[in-house]
């Protein structure tokens, strides 16, 4: 029977269908998981995606796209193809791309998480008999504490920087995990105060109906004290800007599954790191490629030769498809700069820099 995904140089191809999933390359015919710019890339002919995706994606690619939205569950039959998509819990209109046809099912997941998020709907598990997954924290390392449990601490760190005068500064990836964190702010502490490449995100999310608090830019702010005790967040790159010095002698942190590294903690520099990733962790990837049913799996970008023997130990058909897919730049520059080697979880250094992201 013909394989429904294969690789190709521009990405995943759907054969039959004449389509790619998350090409990397410029194609006539895009299915799209969601908007991270590994996954979500310019110059391609038509654009499929999930409607929740849409603001973020032309907000990042531009509003001209040939896009073509379908809501979740929602099925278009394309050259014979059978497609839906189905939530996938990572980020605002993320996806996971369900094809049928004859008699086959293959389900590529994108990127996903299992976790709670109040900002996106919940991953759906979905049956099929071919799954590809990504790994991207594919190693048994990798166990995430429950949000509830980060957020206290967050919020903790927060009011006690706040009392002291001074501010919060909190590193994050703009799309997803900084309003994943704003859903989880106490903002009864002090105001929040966001990067303005934050704060456009933040609007496409509220048109897009989720609930955050309230963010001001810094040109919002008229009380001076308020720069000694907000929360801020901002990406990596405004950390040697001029834009930070306002906020004076700050504490800061990074949020990303990749600060559950003791060693990246430590070389990162930061004062605090929160292990907060929009990825599934080792429990979620083996607790989500059950879930299919699948017999057959096929790993990509991340821990991929640690997952896929693990998986064929457990008596599946496993094996890799080499993507162009990173992960969230600001995690990849963790990841580049801080090499776990030799600290305690040095079993992990050699899965994390099997991932594209280190290369
Ligand atoms: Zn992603
Ligand atoms: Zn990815």
């Amino acid at each position: 029977m013909q394989d429904l995904i294969v690789q190709r140089p521009e990405g995943l191809y759907c054969p039959p269908g004449d389509f790619y999933i998350d090409p990397w390359r410029p194609v006539d015919r895009a299915v799209i998981t969601h908007a991270h710019a590994d996954h979500a890339r310019m110059g391609h002919g038509h654009y499929l995606a999930a409607t929740p995706s849409e603001g973020v994606l032309r907000s990042r690619l531009g509003t001209g796209i040939q896009l073509q939205n379908l809501d979740y569950g929602e099925q278009i039959t394309h050259n014979g193809v059978t497609l839906s998509l189905h939530p996938a819990g990572h980020v605002l209109g993320s996806a996971q791309v369900r094809l049928a046809h004859d008699g086959q099912i293959w389900v590529a997941s994108g990127d996903y998480k299992v976790a709670p998020d109040a900002t996106c709907v919940p991953f759906e598990p979905v049956r099929c008999d071919v799954f590809i997954t990504e790994s991207t924290f594919g190693l048994p390392i990798y166990r995430w504490r429950p949000d509830a449990e980060i957020f206290a601490e967050i919020n903790a760190w927060w009011a006690g920087n706040a009392a002291a005068g001074k501010a919060s500064v909190v590193m994050c990836y703009s799309f997803g995990k900084a309003q994943r964190i704003l859903s989880g702010l106490d903002a009864g502490i002090a105001p929040i105060v966001v990067h303005g490449a934050v704060q456009s995100l933040n609007q496409v999310y509220r048109a897009a109906g989720v609930q955050l608090p309230e963010t001001k830019m810094v040109s919002d702010i008229s009380d001076a004290a308020d720069f000694k005790r907000a929360l801020v967040l901002c990406p990596p790159g405004a950390a040697g800007g001029p834009w930070i010095k306002r906020f004076g002698d700050f504490s800061d942190a990074f949020a990303s599954g990749w600060m559950q590294l003791r060693g990246a903690r430590r070389r990162g520099g930061y004062d605090k790191g929160f292990v907060l990733s929009d990825h599934a962790d080792w429990p979620g990837l083996m607790g989500a490629i059950g879930a299919t049913g699948a017999s057959r799996v096929i790993v990509t970008h991340g821990s991929v030769p640690v997952l896929v023997r693990y998986l064929t130990e457990q008596g599946l058909q496993a094996e890799a498809f080499h993507t162009e897919y990173g992960d969230d730049p600001v995690e990849e520059q963790v990841l580049v700069a801080e090499p776990p080697a030799g600290t305690p979880a040095a079993g992990a250094a050699d899965g994390a820099t099997d991932a594209p992201a280190a290369a």
